[in-house]
């Protein structure tokens, strides 16, 4: 069985690796118009100058497993030969016309220019308070940047923290000197550097057709675990097998030295200022700040309740 993956970001090497550790030895060609590495450390450690490795993989990983990378951008599947593909193309960050310089962050060029333009920056706007510009605003106060984060949505940290617990993290953001515009559009904008991060859409997908599978941010999904559950399951089920049983789910973000971890559903619970979160009485989910050990308990503690 001859498999495609398009796109070469977390999922697809999930599911690469999957593929051949549960013994599928046909060919695999995994397309990337970038080559394959991790996404979580360009909001972190390259704001702080740092260049980790992120390549999932050394080169000799993909010639000792047989995957046939090709660094190539794919535009249509009927020129691919395959017998099951998957569609892991991630997806792109959403941009405002009004502000047609911004920068936007999702890839490592991305990350590099944004470092290279704050070692300049007296005073950078980030428009958009989700996970990346929050992440952003933690690394540029930690470099004496005047930072202003702006947001439609009055409280947008509710989002990662769930409903009522978002004033913990809005702290953070006021005791390390934030700006914070929340509850407005931009208006006039006084910084010498903009970020947009407004979310992201979709990347390239074809029409649903037989024997086609999709993992990843392009399902809507926008974060890491999600990524690589999705990638794995998509293998086991081109190999005709049940995908593994569901765990409660998993967000991470680190924020002025803060560890944020929130486990679980946070969809329609009620909400909760000590971030523990539950739907019709029932747990449902639980946020921890700098608590990593933690994170085992909470998910057998979800699951009980389930
Ligand atoms: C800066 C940043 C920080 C993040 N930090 C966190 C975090 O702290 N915690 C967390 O939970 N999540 C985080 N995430 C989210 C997480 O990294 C993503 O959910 C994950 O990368 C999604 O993986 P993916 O494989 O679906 O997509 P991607 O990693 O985007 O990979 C898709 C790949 O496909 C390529 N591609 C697209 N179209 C085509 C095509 N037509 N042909 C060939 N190739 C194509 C793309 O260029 C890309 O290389 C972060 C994301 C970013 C951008």
């Amino acid at each position: 069985m001859r498999i495609v993956l398009v796109g070469a970001g977390l999922a697809a090497q999930r599911c690469a690796e999957t593929l051949r550790q549960l013994g599928h030895d046909g060919p695999i060609a995994m397309y990337g118009d970038e080559l394959p590495y991790d996404r979580p450390p360009l909001s972190k450690a390259f704001l702080k100058g740092e260049r980790p490795e992120v390549r999932f993989r050394p080169d000799a990983w993909y010639r000792d497993h047989d995957v046939d990378f090709r660094h190539q951008r794919v535009t249509r599947l009927d020129h691919l030969q395959y017998d099951k593909a998957l569609i892991a193309t991630g997806a792109t960050p959403r941009t405002l016309a009004a502000f047609p310089h911004a920068f936007t962050l999702r890839t490592r060029e991305d990350a590099i220019a944004l470092d290279d333009a704050l070692t300049t920056t007296r005073h950078l706007a980030i428009i958009g308070a989700g996970l990346i510009g929050q992440e952003v605003a933690s690394a540029a106060t930690a470099r004496g940047i005047r930072t202003t984060l702006v947001d439609l949505d009055p409280n947008p940290f509710d989002a990662l923290m769930g409903p009522g617990g978002g004033h913990h993290l809005r702290k953070l953001h006021e005791d390390n000197g934030v700006e914070l515009r929340l509850g407005q559009g931009s208006g006039p904008l006084n910084a010498d550097t903009i970020l947009v991060a407004i979310g992201v859409a979709p990347a390239w997908t074809p029409d649903p057709a037989p024997n086609l599978f999709r993992a990843g941010d392009v399902t809507g999904s926008a974060h890491w675990e999600a990524a690589v559950v999705g990638g794995q399951n998509a293998a086991r089920r081109m190999l005709g097998l049940q995908p593994k049983p569901e765990q409660p789910p998993l967000v991470w973000s680190d924020q002025y030295g803060v560890r944020i971890q929130r486990v679980g559903e946070i969809t329609g619970v009620a909400p909760s200022d000590d971030l523990t979160y539950r739907r019709h009485g029932r747990l449902k989910a639980v946020v921890l700040m700098n608590r990593p050990e933690a994170v085992r308990q909470a998910r057998r503690d979800l699951k009980e309740a389930a």
